[in-house]
Parts: C-alpha cells; structure tokens; sequence
C-alpha cells in the first residue's frame, strides 16, 4: 500500500540560469523555503552570470514533454509554474501538455526580456501566450513591462496597472497579479485583481542593483502556496513578504545584477 503524501508537489516548467538566481534555481530554491517539493521541466539552457544572458540553448520540444509526462504520470502536481518558454512551439506544446494533466493552480510567470536586455521570449510570441496559455492559467503575474507588451499600451500609473488588470484579465486569467516594481519611486506596490475587485500589497522598495531573478522568485513563492492550499490573497501576501525580504537582504553576489536571497 502506498504511504501517506506528506508534502506539496510543486512543478517549474521554465528555463536554466546557470547563475543561480533566476529560472528553474530560483524556484526550486524558493519551494524548497516555503516547504514544497520541487519539480523541475527545463525549457531552455541559459549560460549566465550577473553580468548577463551569454547563450541560450532551447530544448527539443521532445524533451519538454517527456519531462512534464514523467513527473505527471508518477510523482503528481499539485501546482505549475511557467517561466522563460522562449518560442511558440515551445508555448503550445506546454499549454497542451497542462491541459492533458489537468493539473490544477497554473502560475504564468510572462517571461519576455531579462533585465540585462536578452530576450527570453522570442517577438510576436506574445499573442501564442495569451491565446494558448492564460486561458488556464489561475494567476499571471506580468511587471511593467511585460503588461505593456500583453496589452499593447503603455502601462505608468496605478491607474494604468488596474487597466491592465483588467483586460489580461479578459484574456482568461482566473487573477492577475500586475507587479509595480517598474513604478517610479515611492513604495512597491502590486495589485491583483480578480475580476471584480482590486487588492493592493505594498511594501517598502529597498534601492539595490541585486533584483535578478525577482519575477522567477514571487511567481514561485505564489506556486509553493497554492500547492499547499493556501488562498490566493493570503499566497500573494506571503509571495510579496518573501520577496521583499529576498530583496532587502542581498547576498552581494557577482560584479553586475547579483541573485536576492532566498534564504532571508
Ligand atoms: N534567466 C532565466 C532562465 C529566467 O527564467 C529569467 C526569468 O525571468 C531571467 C533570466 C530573468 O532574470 P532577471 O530577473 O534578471 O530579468
């Protein structure tokens, strides 16, 4: 007879940061924290460092699947979190593998552009994501940036970050998180929102240039909680703590953009 479960099953299906704070380390690192059993499908190969993004090498589609298969069909999931998935094919394929699984409490992490400026995700792939990926999703959690490119306007203002909210929204997402790290100044604010009603989480922004691997970190953290069964206001509150400690205490890692610490 099989043993009793006694942990969350939490899967990453996203890119490899050779450096360690972003991609498939970040969110293994950050389950591994929060008390969820981490499970990893690799997308892509990245060789970096802080200073940058210096190749990438993305997998077969084969190899994507058999991976998301092998750990479905076996271990279980109990919540997905996507990151870098690079090109449209790569995008359909995990979308219909996710939906073969039924697995339930997908995270969208919209990865598009690394804060060094290499793109993750290749132009004119935005439209696969929305069209093939958000519909499943439970949350998305677009910054700035990536809001602007999901919503085709520019997104500045608080007032903006709600109209974003909004139409990504209408593309399917069950909530969107939309992350005002990107904000001018004053605190980090982020708003999530789920369809009617909009929830602001505010923390105090610390200046540092040690915030790679950021977006990877607070959709893993939201992905370990709602493995666990946590709620999704309460798994955003405890994403966005966990950040911003990750944030405050930096480890002072590397000569460019280091890693946040995941362990603060
Ligand atoms: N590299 C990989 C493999 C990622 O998945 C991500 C996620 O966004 C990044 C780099 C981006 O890191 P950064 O926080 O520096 O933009």
């Amino acid at each position: 007879m099989a043993e009793p479960r006694t942990i969350a099953r939490a899967l990453t299906i996203a890119g490899s940061d050779s450096g360690g704070g972003a991609g498939i380390q970040a969110d293994l690192k950050t389950f591994t924290v929060l008390g969820a059993y981490g499970m990893s499908a690799l997308t892509a190969i990245t060789a970096q460092n802080t200073l940058g993004v210096h190749g990438i090498y993305n997998l077969p589609l084969e190899a994507i699947e058999q991976q998301i298969d092998a750990v479905a069909t076996d271990l279980g999931i109990d919540a997905v979190k996507t990151g870098m998935l690079s090109q449209v094919p790569i995008i359909e394929t995990v979308a219909r593998k996710i939906k073969q699984h039924n697995i339930p409490n997908l995270v969208v992490d919209p990865v598009m552009v690394a804060k060094g400026g290499a793109k993750l995700l290749e132009n004119d792939s935005q439209q696969a994501m929305i069209e093939w990926l958000l519909p499943l999703a439970t949350v998305v959690t677009p910054n700035l940036p990536e809001a602007e490119v999901l919503t085709n306007r520019e997104v500045k203002t608080i007032q903006d970050m709600k109209e974003a909210a909004r139409r990504i929204h209408n593309f399917g997402a069950k909530y969107v998180v939309v992350k005002g790290g990107h904000l001018e100044g004053g605190d980090a604010l982020d708003i999530l929102f789920d369809g009617q009603t909009f929830e602001q989480f505010v923390s105090p922004r610390h200046e540092t240039k040690h915030t790679h691997g950021t977006g990877c970190t607070f959709s893993a953290a939201i992905t370990a909680e709602l493995a666990k069964g946590t709620p999704i206001r309460e798994a955003v509150a405890i994403a966005k703590e966990f950040i911003t400690c990750a944030i405050r205490d930096t480890l002072g890692l590397g000569t460019g953009h280091g890693p946040t610490n995941h362990w603060a």
